[in-house]
């Protein structure tokens, strides 16, 4: 309870602390290299395409890449020179690249007020024919005040057949000063013919190193604490945040006990523990990721301790994995998968879950 709330307090101050200094340019974007140097490229050499499309995983920057990539363009103290009629004053010291976060125009897209700086989302679970037609009803007039206008569009997987076509008209004739950058999960779930006319940029999963320096710099996690939600978090630096937030690793240390103790129970409480696992029907599948993870690392421990998951766990993990054979895990991590094969086919949610407990309450 005390190692929660001193966790609790270190998170607090770490994004008090780190949302002092955060300008959401490309210095904050993590494990994205190449994508930066192509954005920076681009915006070097002043030549830039009618349209980029940002393809990725959920959560590794692609939005906030775009976002900062639009912030450059028109930062006032970076164009200087370039627009020298722009009114701010030059900073002679700020990085020729990253936007300043300081001139008006870098606060205006900050706080989302950019009046040249559109961004379209899905509308419930498409993008509809309607938003798309706004949008280039927008871009026929002129831009209000940006030297190059933008248009965002986030999850373009999700482009109805109609909308993308209407989309489609408009790249075939760009409007002028005007950027589209599109985001999606792969370039397969888009017209080939939408494609065909942007600059692809692949942002790739964040490597493991990256997402655990990230999460102990930003929320003040134990390395070995920020270690296993970095494995954990599948490359993706929104799942990685959201379960720093959403306090996973109590969860996780909850889900371990439970299961640790299962062979010395009666089998009422084992049930019990299928109960409450069948009432968060949300969590059920990082439940069992959470439960495979912790059987593979006593199974791991015994060859190379050095590669389990949970690496704080790692005493616990030790004295485990001393007293159970390596086949019965295995047969533990088998009935785990098959009971998520079932549930993922609809069989009844509690005589699986009450079935794959029983297996694992039996002692090793
Ligand atoms: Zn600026």
């Amino acid at each position: 309870m005390r190692k929660r709330a001193e966790r609790a307090c270190k998170q607090i101050k770490h994004r008090l602390e780190s949302t002092e200094k955060s300008v959401p340019g490309f210095t904050s974007l993590v494990g994205q290299k190449r994508p930066v140097r192509l954005l920076t490229a681009a915006l070097t050499s002043g030549n830039l395409p009618h349209a980029f499309l940002f393809t990725g995983i959920e959560g590794i920057g692609k939005k906030r890449a775009a976002m900062a990539f639009a912030m450059a363009c028109n930062c006032f103290n970076r164009q200087k020179g370039v627009h020298a009629e722009q009114p701010e004053s030059i900073q002679p010291e700020h990085n020729p690249i990253e936007p300043c976060g300081r001139c008006r125009s870098c606060k205006k897209i900050i706080s989302g007020n950019h009046p040249d700086i559109i961004l379209v989302k899905p509308a419930g679970i498409m993008i509809k024919v309607d938003q798309i037609r706004a949008l280039c009803s927008k871009l026929v007039l002129k831009p209000y005040e940006a030297y190059k206008r933008f248009a965002i569009i986030t999850d373009a997987q999700k482009l109805n057949p109609e909308a993308g076509n209407t989309l489609l008209k408009t790249l075939e004739e760009p409007p002028e000063h005007t950027v589209f950058i599109l985001t999606a999960l792969q370039a397969s779930d888009i017209l080939p013919t939408i494609v065909s006319r942007c600059q692809q940029i692949r942002f790739n999963p964040i490597p493991p190193h990256s997402l655990k320096t990230f999460i102990e710099n930003a929320y003040g996690l134990d390395a070995a604490e920020a270690s296993v939600i970095a494995s954990m978090a599948q490359g993706s630096i929104s799942r990685a945040e959201s379960m720093t937030k959403s306090n996973w690793i109590d969860k996780r240390n909850w889900i371990i006990d439970e299961v640790e103790a299962l062979p010395s129970r009666s089998i009422n409480l084992c049930l019990a523990f299928s109960d409450a696992l069948s009432k968060n029907k949300e969590w059920l599948f990082t439940a069992f990721e959470i439960m495979k993870n912790w059987l593979r690392d006593l199974v791991v421990y015994k060859y190379t301790p050095e590669k389990i998951i949970n690496k704080d766990l790692s005493e616990q993990i030790k004295a485990s994995s001393k007293r159970a054979p390596v086949n019965s895990l295995i047969l533990k991590i088998k009935a785990i998968e098959k009971a998520e094969r079932d549930i993922k086919s609809n069989s009844n949610l509690r005589l699986t879950l009450d079935s794959l407990i029983i297996t694992l309450s039996k002692g090793y």
